[in-house]
């Protein structure tokens, strides 16, 4: 019962936070995703669209997983635009086995005191270097389906990963572990406006996102929205 009752405050806590637009869910814990899964987000116009959330067992051109998915896929034609959904440091760059040309980085620290990691798999080619420092919006690769598992279907997968130590490393492989960083859901970090609940930002809406070093302040759109 006591355990029953600590959840409803956690969720509770969840929507109060939901709100107001402070997150300050502790990692590993994830409350307001499930809630964020279910509201209505309001994508922005010409967005291609998520066609495998995280967690799905199937796959963007329907295929059953084997394994829950362990980000998000958006479908999209051959060679449309990556756009780094946050500023950050590149950790790798290249390609990386199964997940093909890959581009992972580190985005910063968001206000809790997380950091945050994501990964932009299956693209056509890298557009940066391991060690660069990107910006919002910078074209970091194109949409295609390289590697074993990026399947006959062109989409990105993006993949988020978040610690509370900062603990990482540069180069190929497990740069970040699931055992030292938890997989999170990407659509957790949607950016939104303040005065605009659930509203998926691209990065071209010439809105100021208060950018700095280090500082990670949610997700903008990761692939170039038709015009
Ligand atoms: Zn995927």
């Amino acid at each position: 019962m006591k355990f029953q009752s600590s959840l409803k405050s956690i969720s509770a806590l969840a929507v109060v936070v939901a709100i107001s637009g402070c997150v300050t869910v502790p990692v590993n814990e994830d409350p307001i995703a499930s809630l964020k899964e279910k509201a209505d987000w309001k994508m922005p116009d010409g967005c291609y669209p998520v066609t495998s959330p995280f967690k799905s067992w199937y796959g963007p051109g329907g295929g059953k997983r084997h394994i829950p998915h362990k980000g998000m896929d958006i479908t999209a034609p051959e060679h449309t635009a990556v756009l780094a959904a946050h500023g950050g440091q590149v950790l790798f760059a290249g390609e990386d086995g199964l997940d093909g040309h890959t581009v992972r980085t580190y985005a910063g620290k968001d206000i809790t005191g997380n950091h945050i990691y994501a990964s932009y798999v299956h693209m056509d080619s890298t557009l940066v270097k391991t060690g660069d420092y990107i910006t919002r919006g910078q074209k970091v690769g194109g949409v295609s389906s390289t590697g074993a598992w990026g399947g006959r279907v062109n989409h990105l997968h993006m993949q988020v990963q978040a610690n509370n130590h900062g603990e990482h490393r540069f180069g190929k492989g497990g740069y970040i572990s699931e055992r030292t960083a938890k997989l999170v859901n990407p659509q957790s970090y949607w950016y939104h406006k303040e005065s605009s609940e659930y509203q998926v930002v691209k990065h071209d809406e010439g809105i100021n996102f208060n950018d700095q070093p280090g500082v990670f302040r949610g997700f903008s759109y990761p692939v170039d929205c038709k015009k």
